[in-house]
Formats: C-alpha cells, sequence, structure tokens
C-alpha cells in the first residue's frame, strides 16, 4: 500500500502534493517523493517520514506534479527505492501503488534493449517500458505499458512540457478531484478534500487524461465514458479513516485486499520452488510473540497437515534463553513490524545453532528480513489501529504459503492437491468479502 497524489493547476504543485502527502501517511511512510514540472521535470525523494524531511524539500514554482509516500514491496525503502522514477531521458516521471508481478521478465528484456535501472523495485519498469512506447502522448504509451504488465496498480505519470497528467488504475483505489481551473488525482479523497469535495472514483481498469481544464476518463476497452461525480460530505477527520468509524474497522475491511496481495507473486514462486529449494526438512520451529504467535500457533497445524512434517512453536523471549537441544530445525520467525525486539535476537540465535532461518514480515527492508536467510512479505500495508487484523490473516496466508511450499517439497502433496489448494486460496479474498459483506447481519 502507498499514497499517491497529483495536482494540475494554478496553485503551486509542490504545497498541493506536500498537503496531501501528509494526509496519506497511513498508507505508507518508509519514503516519500516528488516530481514538479517546473522548468524541466525536476525530482526530489528521500527515505523517512515525510512530515519530518519536508524543509529538506527544494522551493520550486511548477504548477503540475506527482508525489508519492511509500510502503515497499519489493526492494527495501530507500531514497533510491523511493517514488517518483524517471525513464533514461529524465523526461517521464511516474509513480506507483501496486505490484507488478512479472517485472524481473520485463526488466530483463528492458535491460537488454539499453535502459539503465536506478532501483530495486518492480516500480520502474513501468517508467521504462512508457519511454519504450512514448511517441509524444502520454495516456496511449501509459496504455501500451500496462498492456504488458502483470499485477496490480494505481499510476499516474507525467511528461516534460506537457500539462497533462495521465493516470489508470487496477485493484488500487484512486480517485479523482475536480476544482475550477484546477484537478487533483489521489490514493484517498482525504489527499485532496482541503480543495474539493467534488470527486469522481474511478473504476477498475479505467484511465484519465487530467489537465486544469478539464478531465477524460476511458474505460478498459479504451473507450471514452463518462463518470458521474460524487459530492464528499465528510469531514477531513472522517476522510482520514476512509468514512469508517475507527481505524481498525477501516483495516478489518481493508483485509480481502491485503490477503489478495499477500497472495500475489507468492504462489507463483512456490510453483518455480524460487524460496528456499534447499532445506533440511526432519521438524520446523516456529517463533513469535503477541498476535504473531497466535498466527504460528494456526500454522503448526497448517504445517503439520500439509507437510507431515514435526512443528513446535516458542516464544521468540523464550527461545533466545533456551539451550536448545542440539537439533538445528528450519526456524520460521514471524513479526508484523519485523523490528520485534525478542524475535530479532531469537533470529540471531537461530544462526548462531546453526538453523536455516525464514521471516514472516509485513515490511520490506526490516531487520528480521535482513537478518534471515529467506524471507515471506504479508504486503498488508500498513496497520494503525492497535490491535492486529489484516496483519494477523495476512500472516494465516503466509502460513499457507508455507505448508504448499513445505509439502510441495516434501511430496506430501502431488500436483493436484497444489493446484487444488491453491485456487482455494486465491478465491480467499471473495470468501472474505463474503463475509464482511454480511456485518449488519452478523452484529
Ligand atoms: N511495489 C511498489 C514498491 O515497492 C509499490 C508499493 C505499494 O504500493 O505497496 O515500491
Amino acid at each position: 500500500m502507498c499514497g499517491i497524489v497529483g495536482y494540475v493547476g494554478p496553485r503551486k504543485a509542490k504545497n498541493v502534493l506536500l498537503d496531501g502527502l501528509k494526509r496519506l501517511e497511513y498508507r505508507g511512510y518508509d519514503s516519500y517523493g516528488m516530481a514538479i514540472g517546473s522548468d524541466g521535470l525536476k525530482v526530489f525523494k528521500d527515505e523517512g517520514e515525510i512530515s519530518k524531511l519536508e524543509s529538506s524539500i527544494p522551493t520550486w514554482d511548477g504548477h503540475i506534479g506527482i508525489g508519492h509516500t511509500r510502503w515497499a514491496t519489493c526492494g527495501r525503502p530507500s531514497a533510491n527505492n523511493a517514488h517518483p522514477f524517471l525513464d533514461c531521458t529524465g523526461r517521464i516521471a511516474l509513480v506507483h501503488n501496486g505490484i507488478i508481478e512479472n517485472h524481473l521478465a520485463l526488466r530483463r528484456s528492458l535491460e537488454a534493449e539499453g535502459h539503465v535501472f536506478t532501483s530495486d523495485t518492480d516500480t520502474e519498469v513501468l517508467v521504462h517500458l512508457m519511454e519504450r512506447h512514448y511517441r509524444g502522448d502520454p495516456h496511449a504509451a501509459l496504455i501500451d505499458t500496462l498492456s504488458e504488465v502483470k499485477g496490480t496498480y494505481a499510476v499516474a505519470a507525467l511528461v516534460e512540457g506537457d500539462d497533462r497528467i495521465v493516470a489508470a488504475r487496477k485493484e488500487n483505489p484512486l480517485v479523482i478531484g475536480l476544482g475550477v481551473g484546477e484537478q487533483m488525482i489521489a490514493s484517498d479523497v482525504t489527499a485532496i478534500i482541503n480543495y474539493t469535495n467534488k470527486v469522481i472514483y474511478l473504476m477498475d481498469g479505467d484511465s484519465a487524461i487530467i489537465s486544469s481544464k478539464g478531465v477524460k476518463i476511458y474505460d478498459r476497452s479504451g473507450n471514452e465514458v463518462r463518470r458521474e461525480p460524487s459530492i464528499v460530505t465528510w469531514t477531513l477527520e472522517d476522510a482520514e479513516k476512509g468514512g469508517f468509524e475507527h481505524y481498525m474497522l477501516k483495516e478489518i475491511y481493508e483485509q480481502p485486499v491485503a490477503i489478495h496481495n499477500a497472495l500475489l507473486g507468492s504462489l507463483d514462486e512456490i510453483y518455480a520452488g524460487a524460496i528456499m529449494p534447499d532445506i533440511d526438512l526432519s521438524s520446523v520451529k516456529l517463533v513469535a510473540c503477541g498476535t504473531s504467535y497466535h498466527a504460528a500457533m494456526v500454522g503448526k497445524y497448517i504445517i503439520e497437515s500439509m507437510a507431515q512434517v514435526p512443528t513446535t512453536v516458542e516464544f521468540a523471549s523464550e527461545y533466545r534463553y533456551s539451550p536448545g537441544t542440539g537439533e538445528n530445525p528450519f526456524t520460521v520467525l514471524v513479526t508484523q513490524s519485523g523490528e520485534t525486539a525478542d524475535t530479532l535476537a531469537a533470529a540471531r540465535e537461530a544462526r548462531r545453532r546453526g538453523c536455516r532461518t525464514l521471516s514472516i514480515t509485513n515490511v520490506v527492508g526490516s531487520s528480521i528480513a535482513r537478518e534471515t536467510d529467506d524471507v515471506f512479505y504479508t504486503n498488508a500495508g500498513p496497520e494503525i489501529g492497535v490491535a492486529a487484523t489484516k496483519t494477523y490473516t495476512t500472516q494465516l496466508m503466509a502460513m499457507y504459503l508455507l505448508g504448499l511450499r513445505l509439502g510441495t517439497m516434501r511430496q506430501t502433496l502431488d500436483r493436484s492437491e497444489v493446484r487444488r489448494l491453491s485456487t482455494e486460496l486465491r478465491t480467499m479474498p471473495r470468501y472474505v468479502s463474503s463475509v464482511l459483506d454480511r456485518a449488519s447481519e452478523i452484529e
């Protein structure tokens, strides 16, 4: 989950973007950046929270720009991996929320054509693809780009000297704010509600061309369509919670998307055997604290039934002080933040004992990801509510993925069983939605 904002109109774009990005920090805050059309295309990006670093952003006068606040899913948080990305000519800038599943193959083909990458993200392929397709029409270049992509996106791009922002969405939100002589685009109305309450929610598969004079919207088949504007009646405080009474409820409703993102890519990697190709599987130990410990307790049954391997669960705080038995089981460390002190200490202890380690975490580039041999990311996005909701259910998904992987390796699951279970997992977001749809009945 990341936050996107764009502006075109008479105001200084930098101020509108800054304002919007601060309001989108709940969607991601490991790094941020903006591109402004101001006497050429200017880009500023950095690692860290925007509210702490805003004074370092240069003052630019441009009146068109796109901005991004990131929650990494591919490539650790760093200034280089922050969005926006530029193409090789420095004339196209792009921000993205989502996951590009076929980015490795695309990257290889773009590099073979001579494109030079500056980051480890999946997103950067998009801007080089736009460069490949650009013939003076940014919207056409974006559509051609997206036709080559497998995955999910909300994306906005800007070409130097052009006074339009082009954007598109698939399975990630994007809303257009309609002003007088100015327009905005954002992941969420929160970012723009200070400027307008008249908005158009783009439908899945839509793309748009946004200029100060107006907005053109196209459906997934490329036909220009009319989408009725809505008037937002929420206060800013309500809007920050997406219209829900509190963050926890909002995050409960984000579970279908979070689960979808947790499964994205990983199922394919499991088929390809790309993770953990060579581990000793005589036993498994799951180590965690708090809610993650509860996910691990469920994980024990999943792994034992799918892979038929003896599995134990231990509190990280006990494990780090325990003497060990001299055996070195495959050890799985579970921590949402990737920074839980006891779990990190347990990871170090496990490695000291010579165990092969895997972490399950929600934060790309976190300490646990760096200190274990392999990592599964849960991709749930930031969780503001104190009680774990979507981060817990995505940990359960990671346990199923692990069970599938281990079951495949130990040949306790045959191909047809793996296929059946994978199909069930892919259906999980729909099952969760159907439960949430019955909320009032359940209440
Ligand atoms: N995949 C992109 C990245 O890691 C966007 C992340 C997201 O939207 O969550 O930079």
